[in-house]
């Protein structure tokens, strides 16, 4: 998640002028990083099967590209599938931001027609992100049972009803706690739900914390990381690798490689690659490392979704 829509007519105190300040000058950097030090994927990066199954268009709230504008920059760069996976994450603390589909039908339907249009050229496949929290599992299932969906991704993105995006998460907890509180969180939800077939950016909470990044990171609370692992291998669910990482300083995705390896160690089978772009030029970003790393973690096959049943493609 990457939006926040600031209120002007709110700011009346010192306080509020300073968080704004705080936030615009985050936003800026933000932008620098994306536009300046990162590099875009090019063709070079073309590599021999690629899937990537985490992407959002202008049906989600923080989307920037339409879901033609993906199909056509995936094609471009050769990528044999993909699968939209807009945000449904109801109940969003910000009343500000709405990250629900609004009409799930059209949504589908416009899937289904991009599908037939480009089927000579590329598989199109209709995901979804349900975000997790405890109150809204149930109204989760509902529409996760109520549509074709192909795939689904279930995500935390929210804690305590706290968005780990912004820094009132880490307040009161050291940078241990922080992971901790976000893994247990993730336990509590896996443990009692199950419409979903692989667990989004398994450590997040590493994406925006404002603690200095050291390689220890990749295998913090370790105890709690297996566990969710275990559980998602016990319920035949998978893990994705989300290359969104590469944009953050420890440059290694979510999850990290040491946690992908411990998932297999464990006997886990199942794995997707997404980039999670919300622009075109990021769809496919980094893959040909994330691949590589795939591979060296033990697995021989990347995960693809049809009608929820999942299909191997060698790597
Ligand atoms: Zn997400
Ligand atoms: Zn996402």
């Amino acid at each position: 998640m990457s939006i926040k829509i600031f209120n002007f007519s709110s700011i009346s105190s010192a306080e509020q002028v300073l968080t704004f300040l705080i936030y615009s000058y985050k936003m800026l950097y933000m932008q620098y990083v994306n536009t300046i030090l990162i590099a875009k994927p090019s063709r070079e990066e073309k590599i021999a099967v690629l899937i990537d199954y985490h992407m959002h268009s202008t049906y989600s709230a923080d989307g920037e590209m339409t879901l033609e504008e993906a199909c056509l920059r995936a094609i471009e760069i050769g990528i044999d599938e993909i699968a939209f996976t807009d945000h449904i994450d109801i109940d969003w603390p910000d009343p500000n931001i709405n990250f629900s589909i609004i009409n799930i039908e059209q949504y589908l339907s416009d899937i289904t027609k991009l599908a037939e249009k480009y089927s000579h050229q590329i598989k199109i496949k209709k995901g979804i992100e349900i975000g997790l929290q405890p109150h809204v599992l149930e109204e989760n299932s509902n529409i996760i049972q109520s549509y074709p969906f192909d795939f689904v991704i279930g995500s935390v993105h929210i804690i305590d009803r706290m968005d780990p995006y912004q820094g009132n998460y880490y307040e009161g907890k050291t940078k241990e706690e922080s992971y901790r509180r976000y893994y247990q969180e993730i336990i509590d939800l896996i443990a009692i739900y199950d419409d979903f077939d692989v667990l989004g950016h398994l450590d997040y909470i590493r994406r925006y914390n404002p603690y200095s990044y050291s390689c220890e990171d990749l295998t913090l609370a370790l105890d709690l990381i297996d566990e969710i692992l275990k559980i998602l291998i016990d319920k035949g669910k998978g893990i994705e690798v989300n290359t969104s990482g590469y944009r953050h300083i420890s440059k290694c995705p979510l999850p990290s490689f040491a946690i992908v390896k411990r998932y297999r160690e464990l006997g886990g089978e199942i794995i997707t690659l997404g980039s999670d772009a919300h622009r075109a030029e990021y769809i496919g970003y980094k893959f040909k490392i994330a691949v590589e790393g795939i591979k060296e973690a033990g697995f021989k096959y990347l995960t693809t979704f049809q009608k929820r049943k999942p299909q191997f493609v060698k790597i």
